[in-house]
């Protein structure tokens, strides 16, 4: 709120509202949602990613998150579960790895398959070897035990303090792949040291770009992003007031 109210002192527009189409005009763009068109000479995509939820209901969801049993960044928390007994919930090496990681916080780290299926052997063994508890899915039936999170698995109910969702994200890269702008094999926006993509004019930032998903990230990002947007415009238009 207090940034949304900065912004408007410096004569930001804001406009609730999805972004349906970016497409490019002579010596810019058109952005354009259901009830407004904007012309503009760059654009900045920052629209960020979702992670998938497992199957849980809203309610649920917000209630797990905000006591903290339900979780979706390691890095970003990992130090407020130091200790405590912690599940993964995933099927990928990107899963594993947040073991992996978790295991410096905490012994007690479980491994819970999403689905049905295995993982690959030579995870699963390298998970044994540090310790990491391997439970078959699927992981379901999601309910609150108190201040813990508790779900049905191949192995029965169990619960922890904590679960970390582990099943990727949607990476909300559409508008820059519209325009032609790369991306990496995940989705992810490919950016040049200033938040350039691969098209004249759009710049991107945040987690739709490919590198660490935190605020602080994101934020930096913005900056240097501001920075080359006047920087080149400038180039383009020089104005001296
Ligand atoms: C549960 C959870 C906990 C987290 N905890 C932490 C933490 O403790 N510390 C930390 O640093 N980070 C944390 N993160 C990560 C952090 O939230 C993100 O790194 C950060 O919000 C990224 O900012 P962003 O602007 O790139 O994307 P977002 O904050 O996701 O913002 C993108 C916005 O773009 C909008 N959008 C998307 N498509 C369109 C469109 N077509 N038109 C218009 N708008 C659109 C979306 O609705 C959204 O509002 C957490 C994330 C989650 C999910």
């Amino acid at each position: 709120m207090r940034m949304r109210s900065h912004a408007l002192k410096f004569g930001t527009r804001i406009i609730d509202g999805r972004v349906q189409e970016v497409r490019p005009r002579t010596g810019g763009f058109v952005v354009r949602g259901h009830d407004f068109s904007i012309d503009a000479r760059s654009v900045l995509i920052a629209t960020g990613v979702t992670n998938r939820r497992p199957a849980m209901d809203d309610t649920l969801h917000s209630k797990a998150l905000a006591l903290g049993c339900l979780r979706y960044c390691p890095v970003c928390d990992g130090y407020e579960v130091t200790g405590q007994d912690v599940a993964v919930i995933g099927d990928a090496v990107g899963a594993a790895k947040e073991c992996e990681f978790l295991r410096s916080y905490t012994h007690q780290v479980t491994f819970i398959l999403a689905g049905r299926e295995g993982l690959a052997e030579s995870s699963a063994l390298h998970l044994k070897k540090i310790g990491v508890r391997l439970i078959g899915g699927p992981a379901e039936q999601f309910q609150l035990d108190g201040k813990r999170l508790s779900l049905s698995t191949a192995a029965g109910r169990i619960s922890f303090d904590a679960i970390y969702p582990a099943l990727g994200s949607i990476i909300h890269s559409d508008l820059a792949t519209a325009l032609g702008a790369d991306v990496t094999e995940e989705g992810c926006v490919k950016v040049d040291m200033h938040q350039r993509t691969s098209i004249r004019g759009v710049y991107a930032a945040g987690d739709v770009v490919i590198g660490l998903d935190q605020i602080s990230h994101a934020m930096g990002e913005a900056g240097l992003a501001a920075t080359a947007i006047r920087n080149d415009l400038d180039s383009s238009y020089p104005r001296f007031r």
